[in-house]
């Protein structure tokens, strides 16, 4: 809060409703702190000051604007714990993260208001809506000492479970710095710059990467509700932005935007792009192809770097230096990387091995979870489920073990190599790789491909893109035991909101498909 009276009459925000200064936010945060707080004047004026919400847990779901970073700052500011609730979720889906995180408040917008009010009826807890916050900022807030603040938990966020329920990750105080702090001095934050959010807020990337890195810095946010491309390059040919952070798949739109604008208004938008000084990718794998793209398109080369969820950001290609693409670089300030074999030891340069993390930014535990979070730390370390190599210094992911890492005929393989060499195919737009079960093989490689769109209208059935050829294509590029030996074309492949595909919907396309195309 220091740190934002400082930058006081700057401004934090602008949404589609105005813009907002650091006093506006914390005069709203007070507000909705006083609210959560409500119900507490009974006590003295000092014991008030010692009365706070002791990490209860509370679950919003806001449109992303200025009442959603008033809302997380308020929580803050009161002694709560944050849940910042995914919108377009299924009734269920909320009513799990809200019964899992036993929230004992629930803040929300009037779109929200109708499922939330429900919910909140339902099961007896607070209600409140954004909309009824008090007038007027209240006289005292509790004082919370940082010491004591630090080791607070945060907030609580949820990962995109794949085969289990989804766990809530809780970060204290002192991860949320930690994580702050890394990347604003790796990406060289300032109080000059000024980014568009075109990200989700139930996600690290928009929260932190995006939001909390600029508010950090005495920068300014411009939110946008969702993504929407013109939007974005409306920002960038505005001149009024200096960052620009998203998912691969968002590069992808935004390209597909500047290729179907007039040639005059593609040359007004890449002239654009050099007034800003760092664009970054991460949350999944920058395909090449589109790093080369967005290179020709921007003349920016993408700063691709690697975390999660767990840990905040980890690995970061350079603000000055070479960037490789297809790598993530080198571990970020303050964190600490490894990577170790199957027997829990490190190894040597040039061989693959799990991602183990270390360092102030890694989260504290999973929610109510004590058994899954003992299982996630070695020696302190943090195992990530992610593999990887470091090659002359740098890192590359490979994939997640359990899913990405193939197990064919004795060999292991990586999905997301395979897919690099896949979309070099002139007919793929897009494609997934995945092991399925198989008592020969162990497992077979299986790929699924969304065909460009231009090529699928004019491609005869005689000439669609089947196994054989794709095979007698891909060879010149993969091993033998890299090479497909299912092929499934989709219209689109399963993405969750951040953009990612979801593998264990691409094996179950598989399963139910039979046994489809296949070669021995
Ligand atoms: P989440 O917790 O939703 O942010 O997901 C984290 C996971 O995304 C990591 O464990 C990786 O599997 C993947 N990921 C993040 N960044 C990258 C990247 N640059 N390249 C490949 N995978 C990535």
């Amino acid at each position: 809060m220091a740190r934002a009276q400082r930058h006081g009459g700057r401004t934090a925000l602008v949404d589609s409703q105005g813009s907002f200064t650091y006093n506006d936010l914390l005069d709203a945060s007070s507000r909705v702190a006083a609210a959560l707080l409500a119900g507490r004047e009974d006590l003295q004026r000092d014991d008030l000051k010692r009365e706070d919400l002791k990490e209860d847990r509370v679950a919003f779901l806001l449109t992303p604007g200025f009442p959603w970073v008033a809302a997380l700052w308020g929580i803050w500011r009161a002694g709560g714990v944050a849940v910042p609730l995914p919108l377009n979720s299924t009734r269920s889906e909320l009513e799990y993260f809200i019964d899992d995180t036993e929230a004992s408040t629930l803040v929300f917008d009037a779109l929200a208001a109708p499922s939330m009010s429900l919910i909140a009826a339902a099961r007896g807890i607070r209600a409140l809506s954004y909309d009824q916050l008090p007038a007027r900022p209240p006289a005292e807030l509790p004082d919370i000492t940082p010491d004591i603040k630090d080791q607070r938990r945060a907030m609580i966020l949820y990962t995109s479970g794949t085969t289990n329920r989804p766990k809530g990750v809780v970060t204290n105080h002192a991860n949320i710095t930690a994580q702050i702090m890394s990347l604003v001095e790796a990406w060289e934050w300032s109080a000059d710059d000024r980014i568009v959010l075109c990200l989700p807020l139930h996600h690290v990337h928009g929260i932190i990467n995006v939001v909390s890195c600029a508010l950090w810095s005495g920068a300014t946010c411009q939110m946008l509700e969702r993504f929407d491309a013109s939007a974005v390059w409306d920002r960038i040919a505005g001149g009024s932005v200096t960052l620009l952070m998203a998912v691969p798949t968002i590069y992808v739109k935004l390209i597909a935007a500047w290729e179907r604008a007039s040639p005059e208004r593609r040359a007004d938008l890449s002239r654009a792009c050099a007034r800003l000084r760092l664009m970054v990718s991460g949350s999944a794998a920058l395909p090449v192809s589109t790093l080369q793209r967005w290179q020709e398109i921007s003349g920016h080369t993408l700063l691709e770097r690697y975390g999660m969820t767990e840990i905040g950001m980890a690995l970061s290609n350079p603000l000055r230096g070479e960037r490789v693409p297809g790598s993530v670089g080198r571990p970020l300030p303050s964190v600490e990387v490894r990577l170790v074999g199957e027997n829990g030891e490190p190894v040597a340069p040039g061989t693959l091995g799990e991602i183990e993390v270390r360092g102030a930014s890694v989260f504290a535990e999973y929610w109510g979870k004590p058994e899954a979070t003992r299982a996630a730390f070695r020696d302190g370390w943090f195992r990530t489920g992610d593999t990887a190599v470091v090659e002359n210094g740098v890192y590359r992911i490979l994939g997640r073990t359990n899913i990405d890492i193939l197990k064919t005929g004795g060999h292991k393989v990586s999905a997301l190599e395979i897919e690099e060499s896949l979309r070099q195919h002139p007919a793929i737009a897009e494609c997934a790789v995945v092991g399925v079960p198989d008592p020969e093989w162990g497992e077979r490689v299986a790929a699924a491909i969304v065909l460009k769109e231009v090529l699928n209208d004019v491609l005869n059935d005689g000439d669609a893109l089947d196994l054989v050829s794709l095979r007698a294509w891909a060879k010149e590029l993969l091993a033998a035991h890299k090479l497909p030996s299912r092929l499934l074309v989709l219209d689109a492949l399963p993405r969750n909101a951040m953009g990612k595909v979801i593998k264990p919907e691409v094996v179950a396309l598989f399963q139910s498909a039979g046994n489809g195309e296949r070669v021995a």
